[in-house]
């Protein structure tokens, strides 16, 4: 759901070049024609969605099985790809799919049997993590990259434009929870639907610091959104706010290039 990659057609895609995560394979455990999601970012690069679901129970057809993302894995891996990073990333959010933990397992198991030292990384939205059995899936993962573009409620609804039923305090809870075993990562926007207002920017840092994160990453956008209330902000003022934010929080804050 983050990173630099187009809508993905297949549930196996890459090797792709990845600024933070160099030479990576993405597992897709998401429908391929359209996003299937539990937030509507402002910024997705998969565009709008019409189906913001946290429960995508009317969607299961379309999603492919455990064992068909395996078999996919399986090929890639037998072929001998070569890949520094294997993401569970995706068409939406990945640890939505009914079968995610059997195909954590199944993906530790595989990278075991095929000897890939390969880093096993994780982007997701959050928006699951009040669900044990996803947040004791964590220690599974090399690196496990979740996103919090907001310090209140507010601004969570305006930016993520989330499914009705998640509520902003409880997932910054569970991100407490899991503290150092985590990196954050922000996308910053602004404008009038932007997320960048200084008081906006000093109750982000307070929830960061709260919750502790290994490391902080921020981004920007670095197409036009028309319509949508939201410009990019320069790599100049991103890697400002890096240094001020890891000032103030003592976290390690990075600011990368700019997020599609
Ligand atoms: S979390 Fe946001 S950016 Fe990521 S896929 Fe969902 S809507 Fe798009």
């Amino acid at each position: 759901m983050m990173e630099r990659i187009p809508i993905l057609k297949g549930c196996i895609w890459g090797p792709m070049e990845s600024p933070r995560l160099g030479k990576t394979v993405w597992v897709n455990p998401l429908p391929v024609g359209y996003k299937l999601c539990s937030f509507n970012c402002l910024y997705c690069r998969l565009g709008a969605s019409d189906t913001v679901a946290a429960d995508i129970t009317p969607y299961l057809r379309d999603l492919p099985s455990a064992n068909k993302i395996l078999t996919e894995l399986e090929r890639t891996l037998k072929r001998g790809a070569d890949f520094d990073t294997l993401a569970l990333s995706g068409n939406g959010e990945p640890t939505l799919h009914p079968d995610f933990p059997k195909l954590v397992y199944g993906t530790r198991r595989l990278l075991k049997q095929y000897k890939q030292d390969k880093t096993f990384a994780l982007l997701s939205n959050s928006s699951t993590l009040v669900r044990r059995e996803i947040r004791e899936l964590v220690g599974e993962f090399d690196l496990s990259i979740f996103k919090l573009d907001a310090g209140r409620s507010e601004i969570f609804q305006r930016v993520n434009r989330p499914d009705p039923g998640l509520v902003f305090e409880d997932m910054v809870e569970e991100l407490r929870k899991l503290g150092s075993r985590i990196h954050l990562q922000t996308v910053f926007v602004v404008g009038p639907r932007g997320n960048m207002d200084s008081n906006d920017i000093k109750l982000w840092m307070r929830t960061i610091m709260g919750i502790k994160p290994k490391v902080v990453e921020i981004y920007s956008i670095n197409r036009e959104y028309p319509g949508m209330g939201i410009e990019m902000v320069p790599l100049v003022i991103l890697e400002e706010l890096a240094r001020k934010a890891q000032r103030n929080t003592g976290l390690e804050v990075v600011a990368y290039g700019n997020w599609k």
